[in-house]
């Protein structure tokens, strides 16, 4: 079959169209059969060496994709045919963290995420573990459904921040992807006071096919002007970022860090502020129990808003690897997605 293998070793990808099908190992175990596979901010890192990844064996990588059961092993609840999206995170299921509800911080073996430890969605076939498989309501496409995970991760951020009440002044930072997607939810949610800032020109002209009425500016008029915000969403990772920013909240404010910073990346905010302000931090780490909310969410929010155009995402084959990840590093569009096996 056709898909695009990492080599952690030499740290190089390829375009291969012999690898081969995967195969059930358990009864419980399905085949999907790809249709949207995302390109990750995460990828991004992995190719560029900046993250954890399977040396052991090289792999296709993609842990965001939709797709319909190829093959479902004899225990399996699904059935052939059926329109799916896969949760690429598995956690030990017996520390304390996971017995707790908090398996995104799991002290076990995290060596399964599909996609990263174990072969994913670069490919025409996956195997996955039934448990991490999703059926979709018809309502809604295997196009849009290439969005849940990433969907799932700001519905957890969605939590973590709440309560969210209309009315509040929100700063979204950051317009790739995941500031759209975000734009997306708080619009849907009833939010109208908004603003996103992002240096990328192109990336602002995207937001504006959303058509929310978001106030849309760069990062010189931000620090320009003295607005403060009841809530600052960060979905840049830049730490130099999380420092100016931070100054801009109003007191009771919430800092919401979405964006994954370097694990080696400082900033210096001011403690007494914090005080002063009663401000609060709020980290979040990917998706827990995140995908049921994420299919409602991309049925209650439907064409409107989940549409590759307004949203910026451009399909490309695997073979076009290279055009998807050179548009993705030139900001000329906001996600790529590969289309599998139409
Ligand atoms: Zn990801
Ligand atoms: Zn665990």
């Amino acid at each position: 079959m056709e898909a695009l293998v990492y080599d952690g070793v030499s740290q190089t990808i390829s375009y291969v169209s012999d690898y081969p099908v995967p195969t059930l190992i358990n009864d419980t175990d399905v085949i999907v059969k790809v249709a949207y596979s995302g390109v990750c901010g995460t990828d991004l890192h992995i190719i560029q060496g900046k993250f954890p990844v399977s040396e052991e064996n090289s792999l296709p990588l993609g842990h965001e994709f939709s797709g319909e059961i190829y093959e479902a092993g004899k225990a399996s609840i699904f059935k052939k045919g059926q329109k799916v999206v896969v949760d690429p995170n598995r956690a030990c299921s017996l520390c304390d963290y996971c017995r707790d509800r908090n398996y995104q911080f799991c002290t076990g073996s995290s060596k399964y995420t599909i996609g990263i430890w174990q072969d994913g969605g670069w490919a025409q076939y996956v195997r996955a573990p039934q448990d991490q498989v999703f059926a979709l309501p018809a309502d809604i496409t295997l196009e849009q459904a290439g969005l849940c995970e990433p969907y799932s991760c700001v519905s957890h951020g969605f939590d973590r921040a709440a309560p969210l009440s209309v009315g509040q002044k929100i700063l979204i930072v950051g317009a790739g992807i995941i500031g759209n997607l975000w734009v997306t939810t708080l619009h849907h949610h009833g939010h109208r006071d908004v603003t996103v800032s992002e240096m990328n020109q192109n990336r602002l002209k995207i937001v504006e096919r959303l058509d929310t009425g978001y106030r849309l500016i760069s990062p010189d008029v931000l620090s320009a002007e003295t607005i403060q915000y009841d809530v600052i969403i960060d979905c840049t990772g830049v730490a130099k970022v999380m420092e100016s920013t931070f100054n801009y909240l109003n007191p009771g404010g919430k800092y919401v860090l979405f964006g994954c910073c370097s694990p080696n990346a400082k900033a210096q905010v001011n403690p007494f502020q914090i005080y002063n302000k009663e401000l609060t931090i709020i980290g979040v780490k990917v998706n827990p129990f995140s995908f049921p909310k994420a299919i409602k969410w991309l049925s209650a929010m439907g064409d409107r808003y989940i549409d590759y155009h307004k949203l910026g995402v451009k399909t490309y084959s695997l073979s076009q690897y290279q055009d998807a990840l050179k548009d993705l590093k030139a900001g000329n569009i906001s996600k790529a997605v590969f289309k599998i096996n139409s």
